[in-house]
């Protein structure tokens, strides 16, 4: 199946020739749509088999379409939060790639660092922000980060975050967003406690296994 088939939006096709990916990854083939088509979505899959753009390219689609409709708001329409800096500059490199043709600016936040920069890119009004939870939360206590109108959230790793003791930090920073909003959530695997965290901030999900 060509990407083309998906409802990927024109100037992200023109990324994916460029990045020279030919055809999408099953993970890609079968999370792409639903998500275009806005709902809630689960997907196990383990690092490697392209799950961050399995993610990415519908969610930059959604926020390329609200853009040519004239609905951009300011602040923050997607918060992609991940367990670790590695991960959330890894994300960051993959967004950059594909939203390279789109008028989008991205803030990345995480610890072991200083924390102005991070503040000055939030204050800055981003469309996307890439986090660590344990930065974030602290950063969003300083009443940083404008998530008023945030539209999609994505738990990366989500297995990992909730193994490095994330999950108090995660439940503070979803109280904070917008009940209407895309919940998309992965994970290596579907344990217990994944599935206690889908029924807290998911609604009707669909599961994308491979
Ligand atoms: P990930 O599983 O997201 O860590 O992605 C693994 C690697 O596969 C990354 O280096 C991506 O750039 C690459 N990749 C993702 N999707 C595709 C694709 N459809 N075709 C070729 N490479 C891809």
């Amino acid at each position: 199946m060509p990407f083309k088939a998906l409802g990927l939006d024109a100037k992200i096709l023109q990324a994916i020739a460029e990045a020279g990916y030919t055809e999408p990854t099953p993970i890609q083939a079968a999370a792409i749509p639903p998500i275009i088509a806005g709902h809630d979505l689960i997907g196990i899959a383990q690092t490697g088999t392209g799950k961050t753009a399995a993610f990415t390219l519908p969610v930059l689609t959604c926020l390329a379409n609200a853009q040519g409709e004239g609905q951009s708001k300011r602040g923050t329409k997607v918060l992609i939060l991940a367990p670790t800096r590695e991960l959330v500059v890894q994300i960051e490199e993959n967004v950059l790639a594909y939203a390279k043709h789109l008028p989008l600016t991205i803030a990345k936040v995480f610890g072991g660092v200083g924390e102005r920069p991070q503040i000055n890119s939030l204050r800055n009004g981003c469309d996307i922000v890439i986090a660590t939870p344990g930065r974030l939360i602290d950063l969003m206590g300083q009443g940083h980060g404008d998530f008023s109108g945030l539209k999609h959230l994505v738990l990366d790793e989500a297995d990992r975050m909730l193994d490095m003791g994330f999950l108090p930090s995660i439940k503070r920073i979803v109280q904070k967003m917008p009940r209407k909003r895309q919940t998309l959530m992965f994970s290596a695997t579907l344990s217990k406690e994944i599935e206690a965290l889908t029924h807290e901030f998911q609604s009707h999900p669909k599961i994308v296994q491979i």
